[in-house]
């Protein structure tokens, strides 16, 4: 007996491609039998965890018997002090992605339009096309948001516009006065969802007050993460700063609980622990101008980046090389799904880490 479950699917299920995830470490073990494998793929921390948050999670493993809160009271507390909003501001995710993807559920249906950059983070294309809904894909300029074109393909069916700053895969960055200006032309109608996920790693005076527009901006939703400057990618959490009413909404669609009590206690940890945070960031800025500069010595062409990543034009289908380098140990993103075949996402490791990535390069003639 056979069943055609696919024409059973929802419709904009029938059309999804599964999310490509970076190629995790043990997989390569498995295959290729070799060890001393440098992850370069996700825009993880690579320094790990921080103390106090291991520390964090020790002490709340006795608990583990117990639900966790559900509403997430003492991060919410935590997080609204440090950005200057109400907790009742806040929703809180299984990482930003859930975030993202309770937004979609609280609004987007089949009849309305999300507009989306060209090589923007590829999850909006994925919740559009799961809720059936018409994707608006702007041409980028040099890789980033053409927000003027963006805001020309508004129109009554517009539910959504998403814009990542900074940008994965790209790296692409949006200045505050650009942005700002870019959130005053949308319509009230149209929500906005900002999505920062890689705001840490900005230097202070290029981080957007973003959360502090919403006050004046009540379709603006603010989304960020513990992923990734606060290296918790693999616990899952994220949140976002919006209107309360927006808040409300999407607290109804979320599961009651969607942040484990690990997750909960090691987030929180994670935000006092600002010695981490500056290490991390500084880290990331230090070890991104080396590679750069090394990039340019070598002639090899990239996308400028205000990321934990850099995203390296290859001059031709990449696929050869991700394999080749996967061969040498080291693991980096090639993002064709994207629609960028000649292009490699490379995180930004360790020093060690990222000497590896260059030697790869240097033993394989790509350098
Ligand atoms: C990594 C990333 C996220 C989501 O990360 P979570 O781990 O789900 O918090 C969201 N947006 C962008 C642009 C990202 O690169």
């Amino acid at each position: 007996m056979s069943h055609d479950f696919l024409s059973l699917a929802n419709q904009g299920v029938q059309g999804l491609k599964p999310y490509e995830p970076g190629k995790p470490i043990e997989e390569l073990e498995r295959e290729l039998g070799i060890k001393d494998i440098v992850k370069l793929a996700s825009n993880e921390n690579p320094l790990g965890p921080s103390q106090q948050v291991k520390a964090a999670i020790a002490a709340a493993v006795a608990d583990l018997s117990r639900y966790p809160d559900a509403s997430g009271f003492t991060l919410k507390q935590a997080l609204s002090e440090k950005l200057s909003v109400t907790p009742e501001q806040l929703v809180l995710g299984n990482g930003s992605n859930e975030v993202l993807e309770l937004i979609f559920r609280a609004f987007v249906q089949s009849e309305h339009e999300v507009i989306y950059s060209q090589y923007a983070f590829i999850v909006y294309a994925l919740l559009t096309q799961s809720c059936g809904a018409v994707h608006r894909t702007i041409p980028a300029k040099n890789y980033g948001h053409d927000l003027d074109a963006m805001l020309a393909a508004i129109n009554d069916k517009t539910k959504l516009i998403c814009v990542a700053n900074p940008n994965n895969p790209t790296g692409n960055y949006i200045n505050p006065s650009e942005l700002k200006k870019f959130v005053e032309q949308v319509p009230t109608h149209v929500l906005i969802v900002l999505d920062e996920a890689y705001f840490e790693y900005l230097q202070a005076d290029e981080q957007p007050p973003s959360c502090d527009w919403i006050g004046q901006h009540p379709n603006l939703i603010v989304s960020r993460t513990f992923s990734k400057a606060y290296g918790l990618a693999g616990l899952r959490v994220g949140y976002c700063a919006c209107h309360p009413d927006i808040a409300d909404l999407l607290n109804r669609v979320r599961e009651p609980f969607n942040n484990n009590s690990l997750a909960l206690v090691a987030a929180e940890a994670a935000l006092a622990d600002e010695a981490y945070l500056n290490e991390s960031v500084t880290l990331n800025t230090q070890e991104l101008g080396r590679v750069c500069q090394w990039l340019d010595t070598k002639n090899i062409q990239y996308i400028p980046t205000k990321g934990n990543f850099v995203t390296v034009d290859m001059k031709g289908d990449a696929m050869p090389h991700y394999q080749a380098l996967l061969t040498q140990g080291v693991i980096v993103r090639p993002i064709g799904g994207y629609g960028m075949p000649n292009h490699l996402r490379i995180s930004i490791g360790t020093k060690a880490e990222n000497d590896r990535f260059m030697a790869a390069f240097e033993t394989l003639g790509l350098a």
